[in-house]
């Protein structure tokens, strides 16, 4: 699962950070694209998770991602 298209990169209006991955679809306005963290972010703000729960958790999957197993 290795995404070619790396030259694609991305800026994302609600961090500010660049990326590459497949970006997420804003549940706020629904067209505008944010990066995955920022739609992680989202989805578990909609359900009432708080910051610090969303940080602690987009770090796990971050390590996940950086170390598969
Ligand atoms: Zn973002």
């Amino acid at each position: 699962m290795k995404e070619n298209n790396v030259d694609h990169i991305r800026v994302c209006p609600r961090c500010g950070q660049s990326y590459t991955e497949p970006p997420a679809l804003s549940r706020y306005d629904s067209e505008t694209l944010i990066c995955p963290d920022c739609g992680t972010r989202e989805a578990l703000e909609s359900i009432g998770v708080s910051v610090e729960e969303q940080d602690s958790i987009i770090e796990a999957i971050h390590r996940s991602i950086h170390n598969p197993r």
